[in-house]
């Protein structure tokens, strides 16, 4: 089955917002083993709609419109469809209903034209919309499906995925499955040299590497009369890459990051943690709070970015700032020490360097940072030189101490572990 889509909005084309929703389509579609050949941005155009839509009937299976649905004048995709496939447009007492709903529940009244949004193309059916009031539009004509949208991505995102996807799952005979392996502290070139083989012998299922800031993830993708055969057809494959990177697979699932990742395994140990952060600026704090629940593990974070910061916040000796600067491997060792200690935590990272543009020095180049990382009373520190502008190296950076962090944790508790586990016992 073919699919293409149709992101209608002005908006679009002039290069006002981005247009995620196709990027999100295009990804549910590949993962619905549906073929995506067009992907068209028209404006808020009636006639240049119109032609879009007549080519896409043609040559697709399934058309997706995204945008244009809402009560302005502007708003003209649903109207336009239904002159495409030649119905009129006829009031849906449901949605009608929904949208009188979710007036009085907002405390609002509807304007005239909110109402123009209980109408759909006759024959269509509505999909209800849970976050905003137009609803979405399904329509059968001529073998064809037609789905319309509302653009607002918190509004397209939920309504694809609970009620459009449920369907398109059915269209096709074959399931598509697939498994992310995720990696971290090896390079994207080495890791696909690692598993080159395996890249090449495959069809079904599929390796496909991504390169991530910090990280590179595999996806397997298998196609098969069932969840379970598609299954069956992944897990040798998983499970070989399982084996060739060992620790540096920090999940096997999508939805995991890698700061849920490094949660789990703090909690899991029952270790609490918190950072220093001079060129990250509390970025490494910011991705763990991403983490519904991290409060039972972080406990602070400091930013130390001028030298009297981290001095008084986390007790770096202004000797060390004299006589090896700030961007220095002692620095960033003591204020891995100097934090744990002053959040009572039992792991901490530090991370210390020269992001840019300006500042960089022959000796101390931008890019060069220094990692620390303070397990239970040592501490590690580690050299890198990242490249990219001042935010690519900051996300770099704050990716790099998470992926340091977990490693040292991972060693650590592999040789403390060992007694402990005998202690308990
Ligand atoms: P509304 O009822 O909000 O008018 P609509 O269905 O008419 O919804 P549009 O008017 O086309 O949709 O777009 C509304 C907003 O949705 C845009 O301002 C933009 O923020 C977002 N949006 C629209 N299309 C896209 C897209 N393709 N990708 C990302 N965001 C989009
Ligand atoms: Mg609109």
């Amino acid at each position: 089955m073919t699919v293409e889509f149709i992101c209608v909005g002005t908006e679009l084309l002039l290069g006002n917002i981005v247009n995620t929703n196709a990027a999100f389509l295009a990804e549910k579609c590949a993962e619905l083993g549906l073929s995506c050949y067009y992907q068209t941005v028209v404006g808020d155009n009636r006639e240049r709609l119109l032609a879009t839509l007549k080519t896409a009937l043609e040559r697709s299976d399934i058309v997706l419109l995204s945008g244009g649905l809402g009560p302005t004048k502007d708003d003209l995709t649903k109207e336009t469809v239904a002159e495409a496939l030649g119905v009129p447009l006829v009031e849906d007492a449901a949605s009608r209903r929904l949208i009188a709903d979710f007036f009085t529940r907002r405390g609002m009244i509807p304007t005239e034209n909110n109402w123009k949004q209980a109408l759909i193309p006759q024959g269509a059916r509505a999909i209800e919309n849970k976050n905003g009031t137009a609803p979405g539009i399904a329509i059968s004509h001529n073998g064809r499906y037609v789905f319309l949208m509302p653009g607002p991505p918190n509004e397209l995102k939920p309504m694809f995925t609970h009620s459009i996807m449920p369907f398109l799952r059915t269209l096709e005979e074959d399931v598509i499955s697939s498994v992310t392996v995720k990696i971290v502290g090896i390079g994207e070139s080495q890791a696909e040299t690692m598993v080159a083989d395996l890249m090449d012998a495959q069809s079904n299922p599929t390796l496909a590497p991504y390169a991530k800031t910090g990280e590179v993830h595999f996806r397997i993708t298998a196609k098969a009369e069932s969840e379970e055969a598609a299954a069956a057809l992944i897990a040798p494959i998983a499970d070989e890459l399982k084996a060739r990177f060992g620790e540096h697979v920090y999940t096997t699932e999508a939805e995991v990051t890698l700061e849920q990742a490094l949660t789990e395994l703090l909690m899991r140990k029952k270790l609490t943690m918190t950072a220093a952060e001079s060129c990250t600026g509390g970025m490494i704090a910011a991705r763990m709070i991403n983490v519904p629940g991290v409060s039972e593990v972080f406990k602070a974070g400091f930013v130390t970015y001028a030298n009297e910061a981290k001095t008084k916040l986390v007790g770096v000796k202004d000797e060390t700032l004299r006589a090896y600067g700030a961007v220095s491997s002692q620095t960033a060792e003591e204020m891995a020490r100097g934090a744990a200690k002053a959040a009572e935590a039992d792991v901490a990272v530090a991370v210390t360097g020269i992001a840019g543009p300006d500042g960089g020095t022959v000796e101390k180049p931008v890019g060069l940072v220094y990692i620390g990382c303070y397990v239970c009373g040592r501490v590690w520190v580690k050299e890198y030189h990242f490249g990219g502008n001042r935010m690519k190296i900051r996300e770099s950076v704050t990716a790099a101490a998470l992926v340091q962090l977990r490693k040292r944790i991972l060693e650590y508790q592999a040789k403390e572990g060992e007694k402990k586990d005998g202690r308990e016992q």
